[in-house]
């Protein structure tokens, strides 16, 4: 049997780096999409030893004819879009271009797979953010959405017109509802990498100042990434594209998550004061570990996340392999060496 062809946009990102490690493990052809940047920065693919197995092509969501040629050359078996801004704090402040490119950079690639390549299976990296204000306590695949940022409104678009050309044109589309997932390869403007990167820095005494931290109280379901992509690829083997939600069931505090993985930077934080004069004090030395700061309160929150994974379970037999506390572990250790070797 000849090898097959999978298109993964945001190569570069935490998710492009464990997908394209899993296909390439299947022995997929990885196509990786990249946008053209004054500095290559393929260190995600580079730390999971992959670089030299990705055949790399420039790529922007932005760029109908681009894309066009793209899909055009390649006629891929499986097309995973993995890129957008992701940032939720970001696209306050840029909500017209992550309408854009998380938005209508959907529609630009649906368009040419419907007209040059119809039998490409097709994945769209959805959102728990869709939920926003949540309606139902867990969210499940019929749970109604109600975004609250600029990026859920785009990708919540993004998802509909998946099912749109799935349901008018029999393609084979499927959107993966997401819940937060988490890695050594997160960014690091995400509250996970942004707590045990600071912290390691900390622990290795790089840096004095206390980690600004906005909402301790948010709650979020967050799983591995690793785990994650698994369930993405077993969407495209199914018979017919349709919706999943990938969630871990469990859901946390910010403030666990700070707790949890101190722990590994040998901190043991106790709480004091009260919204914005709240503090997190290291009990073994008196040092103020962490700072509440509202530069990083968000204009509308949302306040809680918790995903059933029952449909992913039953339908696609995926099961999550990683719980909480062992990734607060594999984070904290993982940016506590990076720390130590003076790579952070
Ligand atoms: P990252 O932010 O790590 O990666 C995003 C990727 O998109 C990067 O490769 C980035 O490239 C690329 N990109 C951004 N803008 C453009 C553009 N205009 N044209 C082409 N490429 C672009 O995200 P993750 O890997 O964490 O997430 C993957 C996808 O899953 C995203 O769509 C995200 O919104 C979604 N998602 C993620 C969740 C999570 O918890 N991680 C949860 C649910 C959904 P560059 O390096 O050049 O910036
Ligand atoms: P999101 O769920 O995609 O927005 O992922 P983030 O990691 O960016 O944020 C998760 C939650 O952590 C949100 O409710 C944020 O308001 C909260 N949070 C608290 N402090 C911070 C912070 O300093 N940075 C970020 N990114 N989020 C924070």
């Amino acid at each position: 049997m000849s090898k097959k062809t999978a298109i993964i946009t945001g190569i570069t990102g935490q998710d492009g780096g464990y997908l394209a490690k899993l296909l390439l493990e299947k022995k997929y052809r990885v196509i990786g999409c990249h946008r053209r940047g004054a500095t290559e920065i393929f260190s995600n693919l580079q730390n999971q030893g992959i670089a030299e197995d990705i055949e790399l092509v420039e790529f922007d969501l932005l760029e109908d004819s681009n894309i066009a040629r793209v899909i055009k050359k390649f006629r891929p078996d499986e097309f995973y879009n993995l890129a957008a801004q992701s940032f939720v704090g970001t696209s306050f402040e840029q909500p017209l271009y992550t309408a854009n490119a998380d938005g209508i950079g959907v529609t630009r690639i649906l368009e040419s797979i419907r007209e040059y390549s119809p039998d490409t299976r097709f994945y769209q990296a959805s959102t728990s953010e869709m939920y926003g204000m949540v309606q139902e306590i867990p969210q499940k695949e019929t749970t109604p959405f109600y975004p609250r940022s600029p990026y859920a409104a785009a990708k919540l678009y993004a998802h509909w017109i998946t099912v749109n050309y799935r349901e008018s044109y029999n393609l084979h589309a499927s959107s993966g509802i997401l819940f937060n997932h988490e890695s050594p390869f997160r960014g690091r403007e995400f509250v996970t990498r942004k707590t045990t990167s600071h912290l390691a820095r900390m622990a290795a005494g790089k840096t004095e100042k206390p980690l600004r931290l906005g909402n301790l109280n948010a709650k979020r379901d967050w799983g591995f990434a690793g785990d994650y992509v698994e369930a993405m690829w077993l969407m495209l083997q199914q018979p017919q594209g349709d919706t999943y939600v990938v969630a871990t069931g469990e859901t946390r505090t910010v403030r666990e998550f700070v707790e949890h993985s101190a722990v590994h930077a040998g901190y043991a934080i106790e709480w004091r004061g009260k919204d914005e004069n709240e503090v997190g004090i290291d009990t073994k030395t008196g040092k103020t570990i962490v700072e509440v700061s509202a530069d990083f309160y968000r204009p509308a929150e949302v306040d809680l996340l918790i995903g059933s994974p029952a449909k992913a379970e039953e339908k696609l037999g995926w099961k999550r392999k990683i719980g909480f506390s062992e990734l607060c572990e594999i984070m904290m250790k993982s940016d506590l060496e990076r720390a130590h070797n003076g790579l952070l």
